[in-house]
């Protein structure tokens, strides 16, 4: 053997004591599982004027991850392919592209995935390159889960298995449009039944529940099934909690920020042996994966189109539907103001439940995409007159439901007036006093009224005494409802806005 064979066969021997040293560690070293979980997430561009959020940067994020540790599962905890103004066009296609760019790879079904007609879910669930789960929603036509989807899901990592599994909220039969076909059977039954057989049958070692429920179900659901570790979704709230020793956890929305859970299993004896987690906020100090920009193109002309600033807010806005459904808000005053302005009426009356988009905006720029998300419908701002006796009639029936209902849609914003109503008193008996321009409402005088034709042509809300009202403009004639809101941002001193609680609508009880 000469010197340089010598030297290799040296070398060799030391790279497999190497080698061997480091398996060793390996041996010992536990068998690690990341989760990486958002939920709820509507758009794949960043929040918050870009502060927050953006699937461009939670894939650099799962990058990161990915370099300590292969073993990642990337997860969704449902609600992402509606509402958004740009599921108006795409219907629901961008966020699809978004996740697979993101390589997602389980999320279950939300609620809002159902607003959209099945056919296009349908479409939308073939083009996701990963796994929708949701074992209680039944097809009562063959019996079996919606759309093949399977009822769970193993996963292997060096040997230990790892069960996982969807379900939703019962709730999402009626705050959706879901098929009259589809049933949302008991979520806690199907759990049980598929995690017995998990855990009997699959011998898992582990099991993970994807769910789309409230909090309270799913704490139900950790006492009714063996769960490891539940990721949900559906609040909007960063949610943690613990049921039966099982943690559940929820973030916000749109990503603002990611969840990392981390699963250690005992190497020899696949046992799980604890968890780590840590809620990691996704801000504009991560970049953005290089690899996204693919998607951002693609869509690129109606995101420059929606991101176009039409104006400030100097004062936080309130868009909550709870707060437009139950009294005033200073939103609802400026869209209320819009409507009165551009018409030229003694009233501006909106319905609480056509002002959507349902966020608080902090002061900042106000974009298109905010003025479509607040008022998506389109809806053309006529103008009636209406004597005094019907005026009342309407004010009564506003806030006929607010006693008995959580969120009545017919709740009202006003402009141009002031009303008092009592919800002790029985529907129809509610209003204590109204005045109309700093005047008492006289029941003989005559008051022209701008509002939306949804309520008046098509009496939408239960507003059909409207159809009484002389029309003064109509729908042909009118402008859309998005559009004089617009405007009236544009027009403010500076475009900058900040409308207030004026004391226009007061309840009691
Ligand atoms: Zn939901």
């Amino acid at each position: 053997m000469n010197k340089l064979k010598r030297n290799l066969l040296a070398v060799i021997i030391l790279l497999l004591a190497f080698g061997l040293a480091v398996g060793q560690t390996n041996t010992d070293a536990p068998v690690k599982v990341t989760f990486l979980h958002v939920n709820d997430v509507y758009q794949f561009m960043p929040v918050e004027g870009g502060k927050r959020g953006g699937l461009a940067r939670l894939l650099t994020l799962k990058k990161e991850v990915l370099k300590e540790n292969p073993n990642v599962l990337f997860t969704l905890g449902g609600d992402t392919l509606s509402p958004s103004v740009e599921t108006r066009t795409y219907k629901g296609a961008q966020m699809i592209d978004a996740w697979n760019a993101i390589g997602l790879d389980f999320s279950v079904f939300g609620n809002h995935e159902f607003d959209l007609k099945t056919t296009e879910l349908l479409k939308r669930i073939k083009e996701s390159k990963f796994t929708w789960l949701g074992a209680n929603i039944v097809d009562t036509n063959t019996g079996k889960i919606f759309a093949g989807t399977p009822e769970f899901v193993i996963k292997e990592f060096d040997g230990v298995k790892i069960g996982i599994l969807g379900v939703i909220l019962p709730e999402a039969k009626e705050t959706s449009s879901m098929d009259d076909t589809l049933k949302v059977t008991d979520y806690c039954l199907t759990a049980n039944l598929i995690v017995s057989r998990l855990r009997r049958v699959e011998k898992v070692d582990a099991v993970v529940g994807l769910t789309h429920l409230f909090m309270a179900q799913d704490k139900k659901l950790a006492q009714c099934a063996d769960f490891d570790l539940i990721l949900g979704g559906h609040e909007h709230t960063l949610l943690q909690s613990s049921s039966n020793g099982t943690p559940i956890f929820k973030v916000t929305a749109d990503a603002r920020e990611m969840g990392k859970f981390t699963l250690n299993f005992d190497r020899t004896t696949k046992k799980l042996q604890s968890m780590d987690w840590e809620l990691i906020p996704v801000t504009d100090e991560i970049p953005d994966a290089p690899e996204f920009a693919v998607i951002v193109d693609k869509y690129k002309d109606l995101l420059e189109k929606l991101s176009e600033p039409v104006g400030r807010t100097s004062v936080t806005l309130d868009a909550l539907s709870l707060s437009n459904r139950t009294k005033e808000t200073n939103i609802g005053n400026f869209i209320a103001d819009a409507y009165r302005d551009a018409a030229g009426a003694d009233i501006g009356f909106v319905n609480g439940g056509s002002i959507r988009a349902d966020l608080i905006y902090s002061p900042g720029v106000l974009t298109k995409r905010d003025v479509i998300s607040m008022l998506p419908f389109n809806n053309p701002i006529v103008k009636i007159e209406l004597d005094g006796k019907t005026l009342l009639e309407v004010l009564e029936h506003s806030v006929a439901r607010s006693a008995e209902d959580n969120e009545p849609g017919r709740f009202p914003q006003v402009s141009g007036m002031k009303f008092t109503f009592d919800t002790s008193k029985p529907a129809g008996n509610r209003i204590v006093e109204a005045f109309v321009g700093g005047k008492r409402l006289v029941e003989e005088a005559k008051y022209s009224f701008a509002t939306s034709d949804f309520l008046v042509s098509r009496g939408g809300d239960g507003y059909s005494m409207l159809s009484k009202g002389k029309v003064l403009i109509g729908a042909e004639n009118a402008r859309k409802d998005s559009e004089v809101f617009e405007q009236k941002i544009r027009k403010a001193p500076d475009s900058t806005i900040s409308p207030r609680l004026e004391g226009r609508i007061k309840r009691i009880n």
